[in-house]
């Protein structure tokens, strides 16, 4: 295990925030979580952090922070149809979907070119074109940090939702996830139904095999999000809202084109990027800070905006939204 202290955290988020933290431990192996508590490093301010592409620093953090460094895929079980993959949770998410597709396991395609690392992925419930990984995971492994105990949670437990999870609420700061053990299917099988993902593939004109969805995934996603290599961001900074239906249908009198899916129990997902954009936010730059002007829904470090010049501009577009729609859309990003 490493120990940095008053470690700079540029280098471990993808906004680029410049902060520091008290100590930054970086765990090579789960043989070292034990320490974590014999050192004290719960007893005060501590957060777990992955690559940092869903995270906003907007002041120093003056305590921990632990980073899983793990590396590992295990084939736990194969049968006819399925293969179950322990994966630790320091690998990188798209290090797991380049094996899948090596190895010709079918479900994770669709997530390709999504940043960050595996034991993150479960806790917002990562989703993109029609997937979600929860329809991959079978089980969460990890320790509880109020009972220094370890827990295995199956899917079902998790409480997976719209890129939330029981590691966003119920649990929230109090998992160290180690692995996840993912379920993919053998046998080929394609979500393409998302439209922007069908119109690509429409234009390769190819038969439809793993390497052809994911390449045509990742065109519409560079189409559209910056590249962190050069533009701090976390990818999308709202989620989508999700409404009631009669809200939706009062709306659509006075705005006609209004963009929904159907999220049961009688409500609507809204898509907040449309609304961003017809609140007149979208490409709008204030200083070193803007909304992408391909993507209303990203928000864009250009340089070195700070933390809180995000957060003040991130309010603004919340306030032109509900302005315009009377609809809050909240951050899916976790600003700390
Ligand atoms: C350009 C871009 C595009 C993106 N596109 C998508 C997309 O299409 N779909 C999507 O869903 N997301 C997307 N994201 C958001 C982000 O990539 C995902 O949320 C990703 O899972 C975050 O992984 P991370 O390792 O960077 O986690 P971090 O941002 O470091 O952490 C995220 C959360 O997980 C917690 N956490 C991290 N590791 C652990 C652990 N081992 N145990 C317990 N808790 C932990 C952290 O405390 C934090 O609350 C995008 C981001 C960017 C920058």
């Amino acid at each position: 295990m490493k120990i940095i202290q008053n470690a700079s955290l540029k280098a471990y988020n993808t906004f680029g925030m410049d902060v520091r933290c008290g100590h930054l431990y970086l765990v090579e192996t789960e043989k070292d979580v034990p320490s974590l508590f014999e050192n004290g490093v719960f007893d005060s301010e501590y957060m777990m952090i992955g690559d940092g592409s869903n995270v906003l620093f907007t002041k120093p953090f003056q305590g921990t922070i632990i980073k899983m460094v793990t590396k590992g895929i295990e084939k736990m079980e194969e049968g006819a149809e399925f293969v179950w993959l322990k994966v630790a949770a320091g690998e990188k998410w798209e290090d797991i979907v380049g094996y899948c597709i090596k190895n010709q396991y079918f479900g994770v395609e669709n997530l390709v070119g999504i940043p960050g690392l595996v034991g993150s992925s479960p806790v917002q419930n990562i989703g993109a074109y029609g997937v979600e990984v929860k329809d991959l995971i079978h089980e969460v492994h990890g320790w509880r940090i109020s009972t220094r105990s370890t827990f295995v949670l199956r899917n079902e437990d998790c409480h997976f939702g719209y890129r939330s999870s029981i590691f966003k609420t119920e649990l929230k700061g109090d998992c160290i996830i180690t692995d996840v053990v993912f379920r993919l299917s053998k046998k080929e099988a394609y979500n393409v139904s998302y439209k922007g993902l069908a119109d690509e593939l429409q234009k390769e004109d190819l038969p439809l095999s793993l390497p052809c969805v994911a390449d045509a995934v990742i065109a519409v996603r560079n189409s559209k999000l910056p590249d962190i290599r050069h533009y701090g961001c976390a990818g999308s900074f709202f989620k989508n809202p999700i409404v009631e239906k009669e809200v939706f249908d009062a709306l659509m009198l006075k705005f006609p084109g209004l963009i929904s899916y159907p999220a049961g129990d009688g409500k609507v997902k809204m898509a907040a990027g449309q609304l961003i954009d017809l609140a007149g936010m979208k490409g709008v730059r204030d200083g070193d800070v803007g909304v992408w002007p391909k993507q209303a829904l990203v928000i864009v470090n250009y340089g070195n905006a700070t933390g809180q010049e995000v957060v003040a501009f991130y309010k603004k577009v919340q306030e032109k939204v509900m302005d315009r729609f009377g609809i809050r859309i909240e951050p899916e990003v976790n600003i700390v």
